[in-house]
């Protein structure tokens, strides 16, 4: 096993990892600094695949307050107050830096002021974008910003384990495997950052990119550290349905589309949204996705089983001048969003839930950080489009500072626990240990249909058991799995890092089947059919789960309205 010394060591190269990593040099030069990432630093991950853009209370007549209000009430009361203030003030100060110093350029109005955008749930037109591809603009600027430093990179190296000291009272630092060779590295490190994104691809319609397995998660949860609100699972209401045979189903028709006024047409081409919500097709994701699952149970659909997104209204030109992006993918799939009209199915986006934090990104572990979309807390039940980016950004710049921090103040190259790393190899090498075999394909099949058919849009009790019942025996089929004796050189091993990515999926799914168990009522992006009515806001309580002994356990923790009880407002 190859070993590293590093002060900081940032897991995930996103917008969270990367500006972690800035702010940490920018804060003291002389810290060394490594980043590791699934894929190549700069293009994988789900920042990178940002289309409509990013929140922040720019514009006159817009507020800090307004936006902490619509994070706030759009997270169903449920988000951590304190950490939303956070976000709403930091990503006016962020949009800056990315802007200023770090060389993005975003969309302008004629007067040179920031263009701002529609974006559905919000009181005021506040995304900032670059066109309909702000995700690309900020990843190359952020990218080009880290290769410019003394930063370490190591591509194509995954975490699978972070390793504590033997007393469990702080974090040592993280088991990776060098994919390239297939070899086991224990990197060191004072501070670690966790910021891996999450990514809910155990659903059969999901947005995200094929790198993000819930790998930080997973290892969050065999840590101990309790995770909140793993029941908030957010649908994009518009993925792409362009058959089973592409893997373009399922990404994402950006919401900025529903903002200028798209319409959702069932399969006979009527309007449906205003039957759901008089905000019709810009109420807040959740009920637009509940509104088109309920028409597909009823069978209005269009022929590959969906509904239909038309622009044709606002005028073809307009849209592939605004929308050029969207127009151009979907005209790769056959179909003209221009002019005519799209395929669209609710698709599995953006997890809420993820490890609790503070709002200086620590952890219950001391010397672990979390940001991005590993956390949880920021949107609660729901998030607002646009609050991702922000959310991954700010809370990454936070981190960045606060390691640095920690590092002059507490930090120290702690001993790893030899038996915890013993055991992350020995379960890693599983599927080299026997011969035998199984069939992962079929495993992530099943994966993603019980997860989409029993803990999807809408639950209830039955299904529920039904689906922990399934991951128990996924699980078990992973137990049991073997590489194939022509499978086994360790180099870019495909199988062994699907079995690995499978593994994670399986133990994070059983996190969200726990949670969902659990909340015995209905908010935000968690539907109970057995339990429609909402909790009543002022009692609100977010669901804690966390691993003990081997099994998950949950329990609900009253929210703290630190800043506004529900029913008030913050002056604007
Ligand atoms: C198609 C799409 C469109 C979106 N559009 C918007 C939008 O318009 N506005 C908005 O606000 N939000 C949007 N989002 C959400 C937004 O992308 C995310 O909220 C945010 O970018 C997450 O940032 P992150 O840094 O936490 O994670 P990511 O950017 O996903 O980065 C995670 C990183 O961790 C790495 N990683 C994963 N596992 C491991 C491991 N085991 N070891 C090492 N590295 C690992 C990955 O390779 C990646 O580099 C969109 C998401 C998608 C999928």
């Amino acid at each position: 096993m190859r070993r590293l010394q590093t002060d900081i060591l940032i897991l995930g190269a996103g917008g969270a990892g990367l500006f972690a990593a800035l702010h940490a040099k920018q804060a003291d030069p002389s810290l060394s600094i490594a980043v590791a990432v699934k894929g190549l630093l700069g293009k994988c991950g789900c920042t990178r695949m940002v289309q409509g853009g990013y929140n922040v209370a720019l514009a006159p007549g817009d507020s800090v307050e307004r936006h902490f209000m619509d994070t706030i009430e759009g997270g169903a009361w449920l988000p951590d107050q304190d950490l939303a203030w956070a976000l709403v003030n930091g990503a006016v100060v962020r949009v800056r830096e990315l802007e200023n110093e770090l060389g993005c350029f975003f969309d302008r109005n004629p007067d040179g002021t920031i263009h701002q955008k529609a974006f559905a749930g919000q009181s005021f037109d506040r995304t900032v974008h670059k066109g309909d591809l702000t995700g690309i603009e900020i990843m190359n600027r952020l990218a080009e910003q880290v290769w410019a430093r003394d930063i370490a990179r190591l591509e194509e190296h995954r975490a699978i384990e972070l390793v504590g000291t033997a007393d469990g009272s702080a974090l040592a630092g993280a088991l990776l495997i060098d994919m390239r060779s297939g070899e086991y590295l224990f990197a060191q490190a004072k501070a670690l950052l966790l910021a891996t994104g999450g990514g809910p691809t155990m659903y059969r319609y999901h947005t995200p990119s094929g790198d993000k397995s819930c790998d930080g998660l997973a290892m969050a949860l065999r840590a101990g550290l309790p995770l909140r609100d793993m029941e908030m699972v957010q649908f994009h209401p518009t993925g792409l349905l362009a058959g089973p045979e592409t893997r373009m189903t399922g990404t994402v028709l950006e919401e900025g589309l529903r903002g200028a006024g798209g319409y959702l047409l069932d399969g006979r081409g009527e309007r449906f949204m205003q039957r759901y919500d008089p905000r019709a097709e810009r109420a807040t994701r959740d009920i637009v996705s509940r509104a088109i699952r309920a028409e597909m149970v009823e069978g209005r659909t269009t022929p590959n089983g969906g509904v239909y997104l038309s622009m044709a209204h606002l005028g073809p030109d307009n849209v592939r001048r605004q929308f050029k992006g969207m127009v151009e993918r979907c005209a790769d799939c056959g179909f003209d969003l221009a002019g005519g009209r799209v395929e669209v199915v609710p698709t599995a986006h953006y997890m809420m839930g993820g490890v609790e934090f503070a709002t200086d990104c620590t952890t219950a572990l001391p010397g672990l950080f979390v940001a991005g979309e590993d956390s949880g807390g920021v949107h609660g039940a729901n998030r607002l489009g646009g609050n991702g980016v922000a959310n991954s950004t700010v809370f990454g710049g936070i981190a960045g500072d606060a390691m640095a921090a920690w590092v002059a103040r507490a930090g120290e190259l702690r001993e790893p626990d030899p038996a915890a790393i013993d055991a992350a190899i020995a379960r890693a090498e599983r599927p080299f240990a026997k011969r035998g075999g199984g069939d992962l394909d079929a495993i992530r099949e099943r994966l993603r249909s019980v997860m989409w058919d029993d803990a999807g849009i809408v639950r209830d009790a039955r299904g529920l058991h039904r689906a922990q019942e399934a991951l128990d025996a996924l699980a078990a089929e992973l137990e049991r799995y073997a590489l194939p004796s022509a499978a086994r050189d360790r180099a870019f091993n495909l199988g062994w890092n699907e079995w690995l990515d499978l593994t994670s999926l399986v133990a994070v799914s059983h996190a969200i089947v726990c949670a969902a168990q659990a909340r015995e009522n209905s908010c935000g992006a968690h539907f109970r059919q057995d339990f429609s009515t909402p909790a009543p806001l002022g009692a609100s309580a977010f669901i804690r789960v966390r691993q003990r002994d081997g099994r998950l356990v949950s329990e609900p923790v009253p929210v703290c309205f630190s800043r506004v009880r529900p029913g008030a407002s913050l002056p604007v």
